[in-house]
């Protein structure tokens, strides 16, 4: 089938074109039809299968109709999505798949200032994305007017409520008009996102692409079992394979992505982290980095890596195993996307093989295990790991075996200042044979996650007195 086929606007057409696009994904194919015949639309589909345009590409078709002769002044478009990067996101597939029409599109998110959000509300902007806290408040405090609001899109519908969202969405609907078209995506159809869909849809049809338990076919996945005070020796040997140039790592919780990030940067591997700890200044650099190569290694939380669409990620690697299976469906599936073929690797420790059991059984196949070749199994690291210089003769490990540092000897090769394995820029680079997300207008970097939202998924431990210092992977 070719987009020519779906009966969007021209200029539409003209901007998918643009982008690289070649044919729908299946998604797009089965959700696009119903969407332009007006239809309220239940989508089921995960992260990665170009589900964004699937919803954007006919919203913009019928908005192209009206806001082309400059008749429409009120906002008629709402996008909610749980994080701030997701939404931004979806600003720079609608600003690249729009760009060929007169439409005004704003941003509402918390942790940055309001005012041009409550201006874009104030004058009624076309299209609106936000994540419901901040709307929300806003809405509250009278700065939207929704009335002339012609379409609703729920993105990522289970995870905002997952993110307790429910109740900030249930009071942004009622506020708006009745008769629209609510398209409401998810990743799963559970009961709770079926009662959502009662409640704000009319009669909906349902697009149903895989199940949210089979990650996308195009990765390759595979254990790598491994003693929990090996993880890091392990994740520094198998970076010296120079495929794996972009990396994203997965702890589960935001000090161990910090601990790990430094243990790594020891050990001459550009990192940078993501996490709700990080100023929003901090984060935006963290992905710009690791969207040019200027890290070769992202360590992310699962909240903080929701959403990230970084295209050409080479290897997820799951350095602590996840804490619930779908979160492992979530994590791989930022690799493999649209095609590209990537590897998904999970260290498991002894104390992980009930939970890999259970994921096997959720995803419905066995994983692969593999043996790092030439990695050292047998050897002793120091137990306590310290991020401040420490005397040979001090610490645990010195009663254990031989100090050989935090990585049991394996130096990495690489240049601590430069990126080991260089790649041209995204931008100008030929993306997934053409698949690549489109750039808008600047290349604004992707936001990550509010941080007052995350933390859901991670645990808190309280502080410890300093003398305990710091231990491997304290789960
Ligand atoms: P999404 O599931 O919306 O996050 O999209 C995943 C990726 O697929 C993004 O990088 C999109 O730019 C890309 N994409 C979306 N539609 C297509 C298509 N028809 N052909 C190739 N890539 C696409």
């Amino acid at each position: 089938m070719s987009f020519s086929a779906l009966g969007l606007d021209p200029k539409v057409l003209q901007a998918v074109k643009e982008a690289g696009y070649t044919e729908p994904t299946p998604i797009q194919a089965a959700a696009i039809p119903p969407i332009l015949a007006g239809h309220d639309l239940i989508g089921i589909a995960q992260t990665g299968t170009g589900k964004t345009a699937a919803f954007t590409l006919p919203m913009l078709t019928r908005l192209a109709a009206v806001v082309g002769d400059g008749r429409q002044r009120g906002t008629c478009a709402l996008v909610l999505a749980p994080t701030r990067e997701l939404v931004l996101q979806i600003e720079e597939n609608v600003k690249a798949y729009g760009k060929h029409l007169p439409l005004r599109v704003a941003t509402v998110f918390g942790g940055v200032g309001e005012n041009p959000q409550i201006n874009a509300l104030r004058a009624g902007t076309h299209l609106i994305i936000a994540c419901p806290g901040r709307l929300m408040d806003l809405m509250q405090r009278r700065y939207a007017d929704f009335s002339q609001l012609q379409y609703l899109v729920l993105d990522e519908a289970d995870r905002m409520l997952d993110m307790g969202f429910l109740p900030s969405i249930r009071q942004i609907v009622r506020s708006l008009p009745p008769k629209r078209q609510t398209l409401l995506f998810s990743a799963t159809l559970s009961k709770e996102i079926e009662t959502l869909t009662h409640e704000f849809q009319h009669a909906p049809k349902t697009v149903q692409i895989g199940r949210r338990s089979n990650p996308a076919e195009t990765v390759t996945q595979l254990v790598y079992e491994v003693p929990k005070s090996l993880k890091t020796a392990l994740l520094v040997h198998l970076l010296k394979e120079p495929a794996m140039d972009m990396v994203l790592v997965f702890t589960r919780m935001k000090h161990a992505a910090d601990r790990l990030a430094r243990q790594l940067e020891q050990n001459g591997v550009k990192t940078a982290t993501l996490h709700s700890n990080r100023s929003q200044n901090q984060r935006l650099k963290a992905l710009k980095d690791f969207k040019s190569g200027v890290v070769s290694v992202l360590v992310a939380t699962d909240i903080a890596a929701r959403g990230i669409d970084v295209d050409g990620i080479s290897h997820v690697v799951n350095y602590d195993f996840p804490m619930h299976v779908e979160d492992y469906v979530h994590r791989i599936g930022r690799t493999g996307r649209a095609q590209a073929v990537g590897d998904a690797i999970s260290f498991v420790t002894p104390e992980d093989h009930g939970e890999l059991r259970a994921l096997e059984r959720f995803i419905g196949r066995g994983i692969v295990r593999k043996r790092a070749e030439g990695f050292n199994y047998a050897q002793v690291v120091p137990h306590v790991v310290e991020d401040r210089p420490r005397h040979p003769q001090q610490g645990r490990g010195q009663q254990r075996g031989p100090q050989r540092g935090q990585s049991g000897g394996q130096q990495r090769p690489r240049q601590a200042s430069s990126h080991p394995h260089p790649r041209p820029p995204q931008d100008g680079r030929p993306q997934n044979g053409g698949a690549s997300r489109p750039q808008s207008g600047g290349g604004r970097p992707q936001q990550p996650v509010s941080g007052n939202r995350e933390g859901g998924n991670e645990r808190h431990f309280p502080s410890r007195p300093s003398s305990y210092g710091r231990r491997f992977s304290p789960r």
